[in-house]
């Protein structure tokens, strides 16, 4: 079967300080599993003192973001080759916090999904639907339409190492996660429709669910066939939460 992967996304969270204490807590309790990988997307300026707390362990070391030239009059951003020196092997693209507060367009959100594959570094793809998409019954349709416009730049077959993560754009952060009901269904259709691309693609590729995920409801949510693992927000900023939910992966 897939791999799992437990990704914990820290957001514009955490000082120094407080930054290194929460990563050398996650490596100091995490075990090593055949079932899951483990993740942390951190904030940028601390991926020197966080790829140096990594060493020797097994959390792997995500960004959450980053501008797909590959350098350039970009005042304020950070090239995919930047995070490439600090050992980055993930990247978040697409995370809807992006795109609404920050302009990521489905051609931006490409533009660095396929600047992040060119320097060897996975992105996650993060999908996603408002409550208003969800109650108008639109939901695949916004989640394909999101997809669609990465495959059209990079082709699926580039999704081979790329992972996807849905996230209902209600369930995050509001303490209301999906149910695992409905977290399956649409895991279930987003890979069904994903096969009519490419059977295989669809059958090895992670998709996470991610909103509100918690040391409560991880498990329902990861017992589902879909469910690949995680993408965790609030609950990826205390060590035991995080690992927890990481020992039912
Ligand atoms: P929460 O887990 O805080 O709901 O955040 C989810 C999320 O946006 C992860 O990327």
């Amino acid at each position: 079967g897939r791999k799992r992967l437990i990704a914990g996304n820290w957001k514009m969270n955490c000082q120094r300080a407080a930054a290194l204490e929460l990563a050398s807590s996650v490596v100091e309790l995490s075990q090593a599993s055949e079932n899951a990988d483990l993740l942390i997307c951190v904030p940028s300026i601390h991926l020197a003192d966080i790829e140096k707390c990594l060493q020797d362990s097994q959390v792997k070391l995500g960004a959450q973001d980053a501008h797909w030239a590959e350098s350039g009059a970009y005042t304020g951003e950070t090239s995919v080759s930047m995070l490439e020196d600090y050992r980055v092997q993930y990247l978040l693209v697409g995370h809807s916090e992006r795109r609404e507060m920050f302009g990521d367009s489905d051609e931006r959100v490409a533009n660095k999904f396929e600047a992040a594959l060119k320097n060897g570094i996975k992105p996650i793809l993060c999908i996603g639907e408002s409550l208003e998409q969800r109650e108008q019954g639109v939901t695949l349709d916004v989640l394909k339409s999101q997809v669609q416009a990465v495959i059209d730049r990079v082709g699926i077959k580039a999704f081979e190492n790329a992972a996807i993560a849905y996230e209902p754009i209600w369930a995050i952060g509001t303490g209301v996660t999906a149910t695992p009901e409905q977290a399956q269904e649409v895991h279930e259709q987003l890979r069904h429709w994903l096969a009519t691309h490419d059977q295989a693609i669809a059958d090895g590729l992670q998709i996470l669910y991610g909103g509100s995920m918690n040391a409560a409801n991880a498990e329902t949510l990861l017992a589902q066939p879909d469910i690949d693992g995680g993408l965790i927000g609030g609950a990826s900023l205390k060590a035991d939460d995080f690992m927890k939910i990481y020992s039912v992966a």
